[in-house]
């Protein structure tokens, strides 16, 4: 990251399975508002209104999936999204008990605000961010049978707006 031109807004890492996709929902209760998908052979719940609400939060949109670029191929269109970087996983085990995306989302934000929706991390990756990552983070937690709520949504833009002004703009 270069240090003479900072990127104005903060990062939002968004996981797939999870957020966008509520797979852990029973089948006869897929939530209001989402579609049947196959993906790659896969039932993938997508619901299009996450697309144009995720553009609307003051966020650079990042996949931080084991979709990879996948994501923009087959989930990114239905919701409506442009294609967007992409995080890519290394092949090594993360730190004992670590969530194996949390080290490279952090390489990844070197420093910058970053916030994370996930169904998977938990307090040891909180720790982690908090004693590597240089900067603001928001770890939210996405319940996998609920996907991304208007909760999550509050919570996201608030967190944006109430960065200090040196680290948002
Ligand atoms: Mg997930």
């Amino acid at each position: 990251m270069s240090d003479t031109a900072p990127p104005s807004r903060p990062l939002l890492f968004l996981d797939v399975d999870g957020p966008l996709n509520p797979f852990a929902a029973k089948a006869h209760r897929r939530p209001a508002g989402y579609t049947t998908n196959r993906v790659l052979g896969l039932r993938v719940w997508l619901n299009p209104s996450h697309g144009p609400r995720l553009l609307d939060l003051p966020y650079d949109l990042v996949w931080a999936t084991t979709w990879e670029h996948e994501a923009n191929a087959e989930i990114g269109p239905v919701l409506g999204l442009p294609e967007l970087p992409v995080v890519s996983w290394p092949d090594t085990a993360p730190p004992s008990g670590l969530y194996f995306k949390t080290p490279t989302i952090v390489e990844y934000a070197a420093g910058r605000p970053f916030a994370w929706v996930d169904d998977d991390h938990g307090r040891r990756d909180r720790e982690y961010v908090a004693d590597f990552h240089d900067g603001p983070a928001l770890l939210r937690h996405v319940h996998p049978a609920k996907g991304l709520c208007a909760a999550d949504f509050g919570a996201l833009a608030a967190w944006a707006a109430a960065l200090p002004e040196a680290a948002a703009r």
